[in-house]
């Protein structure tokens, strides 16, 4: 079986590529010009191209379906190899704005959600990936090509600077290898140049991977999906919580390296009735005192086998107004794609083993 060029970093590939030079020529071409084939790359000599062609591929990783949101995002459902299926999300974060003389003022701000693994072992309770179990992890190519494939499908200018977020299917930090390896990829200059700084990793909180995380120094901004401020409340929601609880995940937090000008960003997915009351969020300002933090609210946004309802319009809005009266930074995010299954794991289980089987 041919290997799959976006799993080489440019340094691996010019050991394999002679002269080394032209291990940066094919990351330009196939992360800033689209290149599908490598016999388009005009600039390699006929001979490497056929070896290229011999060794290696660019098909791993394939656009099956696609979903259009109202709001401009767009779900893309992916076929690997071996016929497993992933997702990833384009999000529109900011429109782009025309001034009155017709000239665009402000560009069109994008961030895309990329999954790690096939399935995940997590199994929180609210989540949709973890009905459908655990089959296996992404290797570091299948993380790039999501972000490759959607800027290519979209023709986006290479020179676009977008955001990651590793925060669809699967915990990212179950696969830290390859997902940090994903992130030296997508930062190389010679290919798509996204910045660490720009890549969030999101994870439910395996602590001693957050000192790993922390330790190999990528860059990367890190987000952690506590969604309670108890640990009995949180082991309901997340099972992961009984081998590391809020405690641990709190000091490997603080063990963390962070930008001075960056924040740990804390998801807080609220579901009616179960932690979007006032006294959750005391003690949310009780839990994060101390830290460079933010706080995301998501309202929860009901799936079909879901048993939580979402929460209130007011309580939501008097949980961010408490946090933000006593300086946590805090925002709701806005629930993007609505009307496509925008919740990690939704259209792959919606189109099921028709996706499977694409
Ligand atoms: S929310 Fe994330 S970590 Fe939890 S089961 Fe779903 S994919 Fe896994």
């Amino acid at each position: 079986m041919k290997e799959f060029l976006c799993d080489f970093a440019a340094a691996d590939l010019s050991a394999i590529v002679s002269p080394p030079y032209r291990a940066k020529q094919i990351f330009q071409w196939v992360y800033q010009r689209y290149a599908t084939n490598f016999n388009e790359i005009s600039t390699l000599p006929k001979e490497l191209r056929a070896a290229l062609n011999d060794r290696f591929t660019l098909e791993a990783v394939t656009i099956a379906a696609k979903q259009n949101s109202a709001d401009g995002s767009v779900k893309y459902l992916f076929r690997l190899a071996d016929n497993h299926a992933i997702e990833a999300v384009l999000l529109l974060m900011r429109e782009e704005q025309i001034d009155e003389d017709e000239n665009v003022a402000k560009q069109a701000q994008y961030t895309i959600c990329v999954s790690t693994q096939v399935g995940c072992k997590i199994g929180c309770a609210f989540c949709m990936t973890a009905k459908g179990g655990f089959t296996r992890n992404l290797s570091a190519g299948e993380i790039v090509a999501q972000v490759l494939l959607i800027k290519r499908d979209r023709q986006m200018p290479p020179e676009k600077g977008l955001n990651v977020v590793y925060m669809g299917m699967g915990e990212p930090l179950d696969n830290l290898d390859n997902v940090a390896k994903a992130i030296a990829i997508l930062s190389d200059e010679s290919g798509l140049g996204i910045s660490p700084r720009r890549q969030t990793l999101s994870t439910s909180g395996i602590s001693p991977k957050i000192v790993a995380l922390g330790k190999m120094k990528l860059g990367v901004l890190l987000a952690i999906s506590l969604h309670a401020v108890d640990d009995r409340t949180r082991q309901t929601l997340m099972p992961i919580n009984k081998a590391y609880n809020i405690e641990s995940i709190i000091a490997a937090v603080k063990a963390f390296p962070i930008d001075l000008r960056k924040r740990v960003m804390f998801e807080y997915l609220m579901i009616k009735g179960v932690n979007d009351s006032i006294d959750c969020a005391k003690k949310l300002v009780k839990l994060l005192s101390g830290l460079r933090a933010k706080v995301n609210l998501i309202a929860f946004n009901p799936h079909e086998a879901a048993v939580f309802e979402s929460p209130d319009r007011v309580a939501v809005e008097s949980f961010q107004r408490f946090l933000l009266d006593r300086g946590l930074l805090c925002v709701v995010r806005k629930s993007r794609g609505l009307d496509i299954d925008a919740a990690c794991g939704q259209l792959r289980e919606r189109l099921g083993e028709q996706a499977r089987a694409l």
